[in-house]
């Protein structure tokens, strides 16, 4: 009995030894272990990242309930248990990626594989889009060269074709005349270019006017001063304007603007007059009676073409020259006139209600100011004033022609408008005094009444210049007085 019992208690200690080494499991080991298997309760393998290399560890511990077990594995720790015999042999770690949580590592690779080809494409359509545009400027280029080319070879062609009358040909031709009175402004340009400077042959107060040549025939080219810009931008302006042609204005051939040698030139080329202004000529030239009213009559016509506003899409707009005077007036070979320097000249047309008087600070010339002028009581938004005062200056011009023309061989010296009132530059104030205050008007010699033409344009030129600018002359109605007058002179001779 003793025997049985002591055989229970050993059968039950071994049994309890057995379960003991039973729950002991061998487990890989690795690194630095004693020998390449441990043994403990719990398999495990772990995984820690240090400056970026990953460290594994496998072997095992005794806690099968270890905290270290239950750890979840993150960018740069891992641990795996397991409760087998050897179980961590062939157990492995995956640390998870440096990438935001709950993003799939798949999503990255996806758009590495869209975006680099899509990077290329890209790259390859700006190489391809630069080769084209080099292409495409080449081209270009070559073409805008060969198109200058022909320009100038256009201008050469008609310059060879038409002789002696180049320039009325280009001006007349049809194809040429789009822009307005002038040339294209490319031709302009061109011309321009061509022309030699010969002579200096007037000084007025704002540049010079030099006789040049353009393959072989005179033209005039005045030179502005660079601080006058404001007259050659006004000048051209209205040179260009629709219709402004005619036989009794300067007639337009191009404008220019260049640089040379740092400073500004600017170009205003017009049709050359050998007896140059009407101040030039009446200096030396006495007038018979039919040549005083031809060019009376020319500049009248002039005048009214100016001031005429024509309505329709061939129209032109009013224009006052408001610097009229015997400098500004030119004398043809065939004893017309025409009127020149349009740099203060006002534009207003009526059916756009439009009036643009310019920003030019330049003011008319003071001895043929109008009194209204001079005590500055014009009304400078009504175009009506404008033209008033043409009128007043007309008068003055007509006066200085009638002095100079022989009436049974008398006929007085030159002589400029107040000059026996005012000094040789009177200031406005000289003027004003004159003009306003005393309300004097030139002194218009007595023998003009023996003569039927004279004393007419004496009653023109006083009807010119009534104080009150309304009831002055219309250019139109002096223009009519004397279409009359010329046919009285023509008709003698018809007869004869
Ligand atoms: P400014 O604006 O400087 O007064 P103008 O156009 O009045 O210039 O010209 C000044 C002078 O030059 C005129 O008075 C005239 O003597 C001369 N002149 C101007 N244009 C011509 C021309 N086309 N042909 C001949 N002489 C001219
Ligand atoms: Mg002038």
């Amino acid at each position: 009995m003793f025997q049985a019992a002591i055989l229970g208690l050993s059968l039950a200690i071994l049994s309890l030894s057995r379960n003991v080494i039973a729950d002991e499991l061998a487990c890989v080991c690795e690194p630095a272990c004693e020998s390449a298997t441990c043994s403990g309760r719990v398999c495990f393998v772990s995984k820690h990242l240090e400056e970026g290399k990953p460290h594994n560890k496998k072997g095992c511990m005794r806690d099968p309930t270890s905290e270290y077990c239950k750890g979840s594995i993150t960018e740069v720790y891992g641990m795996k248990c397991c409760f087998s015999n050897m179980c961590n042999e062939n157990l492995n770690i995956e640390l998870k990626d440096n990438i935001e949580p709950n993003e799939d590592p798949s999503h990255k690779k996806l758009l590495l594989i869209i975006l680099v080809p899509l990077f290329g494409i890209l790259l390859l359509s700006v190489l391809v889009g630069l080769l084209v545009w080099k292409l495409v400027q080449n081209r270009w280029r070559q073409m805008h060269y060969v198109s200058d080319e022909l320009g100038d070879m256009d201008i050469m062609l008609k310059a060879a074709m038409v002789g002696d009358s180049t320039l009325d040909d280009l001006l007349s031709d049809d194809c040429t005349t789009g822009s307005g009175s002038g040339l294209p402004f490319l031709v302009q340009r061109t011309v321009a270019r061509q022309i030699t400077l010969v002579e200096c042959v007037g000084k007025g107060r704002y540049g010079e006017v030099w006789r040049a040549t353009w393959h072989g025939e005179n033209v005039a080219v005045k030179i502005f001063s660079s601080r006058d810009e404001q007259s050659w931008f006004r000048e051209t302006e209205i040179y260009n304007t629709v219709l402004l042609r005619h036989d009794n204005i300067l007639g337009f051939i191009a404008s220019d603007m260049t640089s040379r040698n740092s400073s500004t030139q600017l170009w205003l080329i017009t049709h050359y007059h050998e007896h140059g202004s009407l101040y030039d000529y009446l200096q030396s030239t006495v007038l018979d009676g039919e040549t005083c009213l031809r060019l009376a009559n020319s500049i009248i016509c002039g005048l009214v073409h100016l001031h005429v506003e024509i309505f329709g899409t061939q129209g032109k707009p009013a224009i006052a020259h408001r610097d009229l005077k015997s400098r500004n007036i030119l004398v043809k070979n065939n004893m017309q006139c025409c009127i020149a320097d349009l740099g203060l000249a006002v534009i207003h047309s009526q059916s756009s209600d439009y009036l643009d008087i310019g920003n030019n600070p330049r003011v008319g010339t003071k001895r043929y100011m109008a009194p209204e002028v001079l005590d500055e009581q014009i009304r400078m938004d009504c175009f009506e004033s404008f033209k008033r005062t043409d009128i007043w200056a007309y008068g003055l011009v007509l006066w200085e022609i009638a002095r100079r023309t022989a009436v049974n061989g008398i006929v007085e010296d030159y002589k400029p408008p107040f000059f026996d009132a005012v000094p040789i530059d009177p200031s406005f104030e000289d003027m004003k005094k004159v003009v306003c205050v005393d309300q004097q008007t030139p002194t218009v010699p007595n023998r003009l009444y023996s003569d039927p033409t004279l004393s007419a344009l004496a009653k023109i030129m006083k009807e010119c210049w009534y104080q009150s600018p309304s009831a002055r002359l219309t250019a139109l109605r002096i223009k009519k007085t004397l279409k009359k007058l010329s046919n009285s002179f023509d008709k003698p001779k018809q007869l004869s």
